[in-house]
């Protein structure tokens, strides 16, 4: 039981994975806390959120002031606490690692962002009107943050997203065992309350063009992620599902979701570990990843592979899918063809080369892919200069187009993509974009 209210549920069928802190818990694990100076969880979080310090208003009680805290650096704290790779990066850092248990930094940020939440308690107010006006383009973290930000410094922005719901991968692409879609729409009617107007349903560079967003706003914020799987090219593709939507149908049509009793997901990301997550947790009885190199050159991070093997996931390594065979349209077996690795290919990563000969069925029932996200298409709409295919910017997140800014994973040519550093790009585009305004120097009009 939790100390706290929560947030309204509507998702089934799957729970969030981790149960809140109780207040006993939150107070206890918040006391193990050294208070380090120059703290190096804090300088190991991408938003640079003053941990020791939001941890000290825990253990004294002091909830609201917390989330401040937290709020300050990361305005979508609620999302970060639950999905934050920390073993990477906060919890990683902390000095109490080496030789006990770190802190539980992602479970106490949450337990101070469900009280606000909880109450619905709103921390920040919309700053005085500036004047100026920012279109953001996309309602992923990145446009939230960005917008946020923009608000609070009091500017006018309006968010225009192509999809229902704001909230980007977060609303659509994170599993409900991670972060419930509440939590996500709870952030975007925070934003909200901050005086941005978020229009949905709205594909930006088509309706509006872009060409009236530079006439009407003074700045443009580009935050649109990026798009959808792209193709295997094999014979019979078209009755393997994609991972993306059988990710989001999870989230929102969890009752239409059929799964299968044995399911090959094609991929071997933190986006395929979801999907064979859900596979499992849903009822499969045989979930097996599919991968053309080997567990040393995975994307997935070591502690998501770990916990799929402990959920009784299997794997097949250097092995790479060549056909679906099918009856009417009902999946019987994915054909595959045996891998060698040869030199580094452009990604770095050796280099996939079939072996002739040796083809092999795989019996399924459903197969899944998760082999990635195509490039951002407004790159080249809008004659952007790229990086592999991502959108360049510079220091201060501009893009070849003066003006125009943009952030998240639009923008990220190198690493893995995370949402606390989407949103720590929107807020540090929003930061240049307030110096801009401020100068006068960004004006389309
Ligand atoms: C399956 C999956 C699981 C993940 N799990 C994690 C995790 O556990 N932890 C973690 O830290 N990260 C995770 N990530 C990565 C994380 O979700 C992203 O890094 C983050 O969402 C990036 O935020 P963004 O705002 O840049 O993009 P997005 O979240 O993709 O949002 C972009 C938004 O822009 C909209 N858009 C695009 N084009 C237009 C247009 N022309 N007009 C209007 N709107 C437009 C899109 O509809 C979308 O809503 C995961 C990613 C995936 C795919
Ligand atoms: S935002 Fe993420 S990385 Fe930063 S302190 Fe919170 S959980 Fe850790």
């Amino acid at each position: 039981m939790t100390d706290t209210p929560s947030y309204p549920s509507a998702s089934a069928g799957l729970q969030e994975l981790l149960p809140p802190l109780t207040q006993h818990e939150a107070a206890t694990e918040s006391a193990r806390c050294l208070m380090c100076f120059d703290a190096p969880c804090t300088h190991a979080c991408p938003t640079h959120i003053d941990i020791p310090r939001f941890i000290k208003k825990i253990s004294t009680g002091n909830l609201l002031g917390s989330a401040r805290t937290i709020l300050q650096s990361n305005l979508l704290g609620a999302t970060c606490a639950r999905v934050c790779p920390v073993q990477e990066l906060c919890e990683g850092a902390c000095v109490l690692g080496a030789e006990h248990k770190p802190i539980a930094i992602g479970r106490l940020q949450r337990h101070a962002m469900d009280y606000v939440y909880g109450r619905h308690i709103d921390v920040f107010r919309p700053g005085k009107p500036t004047g100026k006006k920012v279109a953001v383009i996309g309602a992923g973290p990145a446009g939230l943050s960005c917008a946020g930000e923009l608000a609070k410094l009091g500017h006018s922005v309006t968010l225009y997203e192509r999809r229902d719901l704001a909230g980007g991968l977060s609303t659509y692409g994170i599993i409900v065992l991670r972060e419930p879609v509440e939590v996500a729409l709870a952030e975007v009617a925070m934003i909200k309350r901050l005086g941005v107007r978020i229009e949905t349903a709205k594909d930006a560079g088509v309706d509006p063009p872009i060409a009236n967003l530079q006439k009407n706003f003074d700045a443009v914020f580009l935050g649109v992620g990026l798009g959808s799987t792209p193709a295997l090219g094999i014979p019979g593709e078209e009755n393997i599902l994609d991972g993306l939507q059988y990710i989001e149908d999870s989230k929102h049509r969890h009752a239409q979701l059929r799964v299968g009793r044995n399911v090959i997901v094609i991929g071997a990301g933190n986006t395929a570990i979801d999907c064979a997550t859900i596979a499992r947790r849903l009822g499969a009885e045989r979930v097996t990843m599919l991968y053309r190199r080997t567990e040393n050159e995975m994307t997935a991070y070591p502690h998501e592979y770990d916990f799929i093997k402990r959920e009784g996931v299997t794997f097949w390594f250097l092995a790479q899918p060549v056909k679906v065979h099918h009856e009417n349209g009902t999946v019987q077996a994915l054909e595959c063809v045996r891998i060698s690795l040869g030199d580094p290919d452009a990604s770095g990563r050796p280099s996939p080369k079939p072996i002739p000969g040796s083809t092999m069925m795989l019996p399924a029932d459903q197969i899944v892919k998760a082999i990635g996200q195509h490039k951002p298409a407004l790159a080249s709409l809008l004659n952007l200069e790229t990086d592999k295919g991502f959108i360049r910017v510079n220091a201060d997140f501009e893009t070849s187009s003066p003006g125009i800014f943009a952030g998240g994973d639009c923008i990220r040519a190198r690493g893995a993509a995370s949402t606390v550093m989407a949103v720590q790009d929107g807020k540090l585009a929003a930061r240049s974009i307030h110096q801009r305004l401020a100068k006068g120097l960004v004006n389309h009009g």
